[in-house]
């Protein structure tokens, strides 16, 4: 498979002819070409996002702009099997996992449809003779980052609201995971998006990514990945001003009471840590457990978690596939060595299947016991299926040790106790928390993170305030 760059409404070579492999995880073979989009493509897109805004689509209505996404809402979901199949290969995951997700991506498509409309302005009685008023207007180019964890979804988390509020678009998957978003594209195209809204331009972080920031045109930098990139891309926005939100790492505590349902915390706990293979920003990998019931609950958690099926993610069955690559594999490997160094207790996992899965990037899921906070492997994101297990004492020490951490993402509580569930969700630092449920992701309501996990709230009407400008109009009277 070759697959080019999308600009201006058409695919295109790199301006420099280059091209880089794209691996699928499962086996280790080469699963496309792709074009590694570089300064001249970046430049180019920003200037058809920059025509486009001046063009048809600046002139639609919020009505038509919505009746376009709502179109592509639909095509998505048209096409879903063989987008679950593209996004599967491209990452790893389970086939069944990217079914669940391409329908997510078009769930978004569709609510932001039907926000389009909805972006109101408001009236405010000032003290003057007159009327004042406010406009939702857009911010203009807007430069979207992702990460490969959850590449179409994560596109169009962002996409959504900033089309909707009448913005265009330059978007930058990461290298590894282009493919799903460069068929998004097309799929835009044939729902009617104008040429130049969005375009697509796959390649490095520094030079593609980078570029792309630092690109005196893009008004909004909107960027989903690590902490430590987030923090150089907020700099390299700074000296132009741009408008910026971040969406970084994290550390989530899951805090179990010894008064919750156990079973019932005990298989969501699982999989709040091992989905997508522990690549999940949200993965609550810090478990902190009373200590009246910790020794139940991992041994609990780790027989349960022995039962993981680990396999092909195109395998019937499959609940974990491989990891995205080998570099991400070497660095799960070597936390696991740096949790048995520091004295932390490896009850199951961390071991690399053989035979027919031995070409692909997998390790089984790892719980260690015994951890303690000031640990590396319970302070540092690993960003794989690892959990580190620690006993508390009282309410206030779980509550400590959640917030010794320098991430804020997210995290989960378990108690029966509604009064210990409202006292420790307000004294949690977190953006996003679930009580007796491992999810904390709803398409309708605000995500993101404080700390270290990032600054802006994605997701729901609250999106539509990271791409609108609000302009104020008073109108005197006299
Ligand atoms: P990453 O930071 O390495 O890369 C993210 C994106 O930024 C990629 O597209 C990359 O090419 C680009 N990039 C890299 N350097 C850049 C630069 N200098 N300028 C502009 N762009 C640049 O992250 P990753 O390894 O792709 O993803 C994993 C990380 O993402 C984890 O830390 C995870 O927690 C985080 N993440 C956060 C959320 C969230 O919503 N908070 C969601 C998913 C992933």
């Amino acid at each position: 498979m070759l697959t080019k760059l999308w600009i201006d409404g058409k695919a295109a070579p790199a301006s420099s002819g280059k091209t880089y492999e794209v691996l699928n995880p499962a086996d280790g073979e080469v699963l496309a070409r792709t074009a590694e989009g570089g300064l001249d493509d970046i430049d180019a897109a920003v200037r058809a996002a920059a025509a486009a805004a001046a063009g048809p689509w600046g002139r639609m209505s919020a009505r038509a702009r919505g009746k376009v996404l709502l179109e592509l809402s639909r095509r998505i979901r048209e096409r879903s099997e063989e987008l679950a199949l593209l996004e599967t290969r491209n990452t790893g995951k389970p086939l069944a996992d990217s079914r669940e997700e391409i329908g997510l991506a078009a769930d978004v498509f569709e609510y932001y449809a039907g926000a389009a409309n909805k972006v109101f302005g408001e009236t405010i009685p000032v003290g003057a003779a007159g009327l004042d008023f406010t406009l939702r207007e857009p911010v203009g180019i807007c430069a979207l980052i992702v990460p490969w964890n959850y590449p179409l979804v994560i596109a169009a988390w962002k996409l959504g609201p900033a089309l909707a509020c009448g913005n265009t678009a330059v978007l930058k998957p990461s290298p590894e995971t282009p493919l799903t978003a460069l068929r998004l594209a097309e799929l835009a195209a044939e729902a009617g998006l104008p040429d130049g809204v969005l375009n697509v331009v796959p390649g490095p972080g520094p030079g593609c990514g980078s570029a792309l920031v630092e690109h005196p045109l893009v008004r909004k930098v909107s960027f989903t990945g690590s902490t430590a990139t987030g923090i150089v891309v907020m700099k390299a926005a700074a000296d132009s001003l741009k408008r910026v939100s971040l969406e970084l790492g994290g550390k989530s505590p899951n805090i179990v009471f010894d008064d919750a349902d156990l079973e019932l915390a005990v298989e969501k706990s699982v999989w709040s840590v091992f989905g997508n293979a522990g690549q999940d920003c949200c993965a609550r990998s810090r478990a902190l457990v009373h200590r009246k019931v910790y020794d139940r609950f991992v041994a609990d958690f780790t027989a349960r978690t022995k039962k993981i099926v680990v396999g092909h993610p195109e395998k019937k069955g499959t609940q974990v596939g491989p990891l995205i690559s080998n570099r991400q594999l070497e660095r799960v490997c070597r936390y696991l060595d740096i949790g048995e160094t520091e004295g932390a207790e490896l009850l199951c996992g961390g071991k690399r299947p053989r035979g027919a899965l031995s070409k692909g990037f997998y390790v089984t899921p790892a719980v260690f016991a015994g951890a303690r906070s000031d640990m590396r492997i319970v302070q540092e994101e690993i960003f794989g299926p690892v959990v580190a297990f620690l006993p508390f004492k009282d309410e206030d020490e779980a509550v400590r040790l959640a917030n010794d951490s320098a991430y804020g993402l997210s995290g989960s509580l378990w108690t029966r106790d509604v009064g210990r569930a409202l006292r420790v969700s307000r004294a949690v630092q977190a953006g996003t928390l679930s009580v007796n449920s491992s999810s904390s992701v709803h398409l309708e309501a605000p995500f993101g993170g404080c700390k270290s996990s990032g600054t802006g709230r994605e997701l729901g009407l609250k999106a539509l305030d990271l791409y609108s400008e609000i302009k104020n109009v008073f109108i005197s009277s006299r």
